[in-house]
């Protein structure tokens, strides 16, 4: 079967045409800047890339422009839209009504929008990348695959706040935890590369991309991972801030005559690495500038490193052992000294990094010593093959 893979957001939209059976990408690309002026890029695989700077004044012009290019008699990779046999949408907040990906009837459609509350920014956009291609795919089965459901496997002590109990009666205020398509694909994969049953092994996964977590599976569910309520908590990010004492907040906006709203943007996309560094939220451009001499570069390294460890020492804890921590998404694939520094941390665990076997990027690779008490690799994430069969497998059902 071939699934389309879409992943909403309120002005762009991301799809990847995949063959289910072969699990090869057919064509990727991405739509940006809809309702403002619109710029569709597409990729066919093994073709030219292409451009199109047309308008797109919503979704739904969008998701027609990229049927129209996977359909195109030229460069197109289908000969037809009945080739498309379902529809996979991201889906950022599932609330806890959704512990694993459903088919996306209208009462789901509906509890969705329930969710939009918890993600104002998120879930609005994802329904509105559904129904885009409900008009355009009318008897097309859709399926969303939740960043939250993985993580509804967590036990109350890993999901409570020390809050009044009524606000999560109340209002759902408890930590649910992002990223759950990725910790579920590469806790997986770890297991196959390693040829063990999941059930058998304690894995922390460090999705270190951008927007970072960590993740404790144990036996395969996730017992804890390191956002909360909304992806703000936990880990140092490229521009969040992560965990902090929420005190800051009334403190900086008495000082900088600040409304809450302005506190919590400042937290979201001034902070992390970028914020500490005040040159780049970006690793590469990070470890230039330290290596020049720039301490604040270096100081916002040494923040993001030292709390990625202490989160593993977290959940080495919390399920009483480690056997394998597994690096993924833009940081964790890519950056060799940041994986390095990390690791050096976790010499009390009996993990010793192989320096050679580390100097890779974007391979599968298992980058620890044969002799390492912990086995620590690097698995490449792929959110939309995740995706794609997490949709196959509820279409076939
Ligand atoms: P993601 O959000 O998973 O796409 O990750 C994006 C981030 O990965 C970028 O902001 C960079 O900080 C980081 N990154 C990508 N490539 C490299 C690289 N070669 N070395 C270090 N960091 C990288």
């Amino acid at each position: 079967m071939k699934v389309l893979v879409i992943n909403c957001g309120s002005s762009s939209l991301k799809y990847q045409l995949i063959d289910s059976e072969t699990e090869q990408v057919l064509a990727k690309g991405l739509c940006e800047r809809i309702g403002i002026d619109g710029r569709l890029t597409y990729s066919p695989t093994g073709g030219e890339k292409k451009v199109f700077e047309d308008p797109l004044p919503d979704h739904t012009v969008a998701v027609g422009k990229v049927l129209d290019c996977l359909t195109h008699p030229e460069y197109g990779v289908v000969a037809s839209l009945a080739e498309i046999g379902a529809v996979g949408h991201r889906i950022v907040h599932g609330g806890e009504k959704f512990a694993a990906a459903t088919l996306l009837t209208e009462e789901a459609i509906t509890e969705i929008e329930k969710c939009s509350e918890l993600a104002p920014l998120h879930n609005p956009a994802n329904v509105i990348g559904i129904r885009a291609c409900q008009k355009l795919m009318p008897g097309v089965p859709m399926v969303g695959v939740f960043d939250t459901a993985f993580h509804q496997t967590m036990p109350p002590k890993a999901f409570l706040y020390s809050l009044p109990y009524e606000y999560y009666e109340k209002y759902g205020v408890r930590r649910y935890g992002f990223h759950g398509t990725s910790h579920s694909y590469v806790s997986k994969r770890a297991a196959e590369i390693l040829g063990k049953d999941v059930k058998d092994l304690k894995i922390i996964v460090c999705h270190l991309g951008n927007g970072a977590s960590i993740c404790a599976v144990d036996g395969g569910k996730s017992v804890d991972t390191s956002m909360g309520f909304t992806p703000l908590e936990g880990l140092t990010m490229g521009t969040r801030s992560g965990g902090l004492d929420p005190a800051i907040l009334e403190f900086i906006a008495g000082k900088e005559n600040l409304s809450l709203d302005q506190v919590l943007t400042i937290l979201n996309k001034k902070s992390g690495v970028q914020g500490i560094s005040g040159v780049s939220s970006d690793f590469r451009d990070l470890e230039s500038a330290a290596a020049e001499g720039n301490t604040r570069a270096q100081a916002a390294l040494d923040v993001f490193t030292y709390r990625v460890a202490k989160f593993v020492g977290y959940y080495a804890a919390a399920m009483n052992g480690v056997d394998v921590v597994v690096f993924t998404a833009g940081i964790g694939e890519n950056d060799i000294s940041v994986r390095a520094t990390i690791l050096s941390y976790l010499g009390f665990l009996g993990c010793k990094l192989d320096p050679e076997a580390n100097n890779i990027r974007g391979e599968e690779r298992i980058i620890s010593t044969p002799d390492s008490k912990v086995i620590a690799m690097v698995i490449p994430t792929n959110e939309e093959l995740a995706i794609a069969r997490e949709t196959v497998a509820i279409v076939n059902k």
